[in-house]
């Protein structure tokens, strides 16, 4: 699903590669943590994932795709298949709740039918059925972020890549967000998430690849947090302790949930890989309306009316035109 080959980057006017000759592989439906501490290149890995960055030396294969040789022009609809999740939450602080994430849909140029249903439902899968009507800021950090995460299924991609999700919350409320994200996985979401919170990924139990200043230094299949010498100075050990138990406890409860039948099975078969071109992340009747479309067709984005400040936006979701030279096959 995810492959890492020699992946070295190097950005303009640095001394040292920021990654350095990675190798790895994720497979679907795995939940992966990636650790390290600030400037490991934790960032680096996830952009390169996106395709927001391509590496200097190596290759990065995404759902069966080179990033290298993907065009820009294909970007786009190759980002569909991946959800985003940031430390920032970057909803839209002048649109509701589901409007934050009805937009992501609308700019894609999802169907009516397709976002009266989708939005509610990705709402339920946080926990926020009752948030729909809500603005950004009368939520808490928790909830925010749960929206944010909301954003991010509601295209049902096939990953969900979130860098320091929990970075701006406090242990409780990081618990709450760390749930979602093991339920969005016990539902056949692949999840990579970067972190530097030792209490998470001890208790967790999942995949750990562990970088050190670019250098892949760890990859555990059900390992905990190495050197935690850098992690200890984060935060008080009883805090760090009561936020692992309750991590343990919510995961532990999410293992239960999936074993009674109360989170649904992923359809699509573990056991098939992804074809060569580009995967469709399994999608309703409804929005397979628009997959029949032509590459021309695909190319005639919808005309919303975006607000200035909503480019940002607009950019991640893959629709802005502008890219840094870094960005785009450059060989
Ligand atoms: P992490 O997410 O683990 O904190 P990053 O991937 O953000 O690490 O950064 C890894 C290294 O690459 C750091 O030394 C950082 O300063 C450098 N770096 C990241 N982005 C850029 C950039 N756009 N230009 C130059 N250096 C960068
Ligand atoms: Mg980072």
């Amino acid at each position: 699903m995810i492959r890492f080959e020699k992946v070295t980057k190097r950005y303009r006017g640095t001394k040292r590669p920021a990654l350095d000759g990675i190798d790895f592989e994720v497979e679907r439906g795995e939940f992966v943590f990636l650790v390290g501490a600030s400037g490991s290149g934790k960032s680096s890995c996830l952009r390169l994932m996106m395709r927001e960055d391509i590496p200097s030396d190596g290759r990065v294969l995404v759902l069966g795709r080179d990033t290298r040789t993907l065009s820009d022009r294909r970007t786009p609809y190759f980002r569909r298949n991946i959800g985003t999740v940031f430390q920032d939450f970057r909803l839209l602080p002048t649109k509701t709740v589901s409007q934050n994430i009805s937009f992501a849909l609308k700019v894609i140029g999802r169907s009516r039918a397709f976002i009266k249903t989708a939005v509610p439902e990705a709402l339920e899968r946080v926990g926020l059925e009752s948030m729909g009507k809500r603005m950004p800021h009368e939520l808490s950090g928790g909830e925010q972020q749960r929206i944010a995460i909301a954003r991010a299924i509601v295209n049902r991609p096939a990953v969900v890549l979130a860098d320091e999700p929990t970075g701006n919350l406090d242990p409780t409320t990081s618990v709450e967000v760390m749930r979602v994200l093991e339920s969005i996985n016990a539902a056949g979401t692949t999840v990579v998430m970067a972190t530097h919170e030792a209490g998470f990924v001890d208790q967790m139990q999942r995949r750990v690849i562990e970088l050190s200043e670019g250098v892949l230094v760890r990859d555990e299949q059900r390992g905990s947090y190495g050197d935690t010498s850098a992690v200890r100075t984060l935060r008080p050990e009883a805090e760090r302790g009561a936020a692992a138990l309750a991590a343990l406890t919510a995961a532990q409860e999410v293992q239960r949930e999936t074993l009674t039948g109360l989170i649904p099975t992923p359809e699509r078969d573990p056991e098939q890989e992804p074809e060569p071109e580009m995967q469709e992340a399994p999608q309703s009747d409804a929005a397979r309306e628009d997959d029949g479309a032509s590459e021309t067709d695909r190319t005639t984005l919808p005309q919303i009316d975006v607000e200035v400040d909503e480019l940002g936006m607009a950019d991640r979701l893959g629709l802005a035109d502008s890219h840094d030279d870094e960005v785009g096959p450059t060989s």
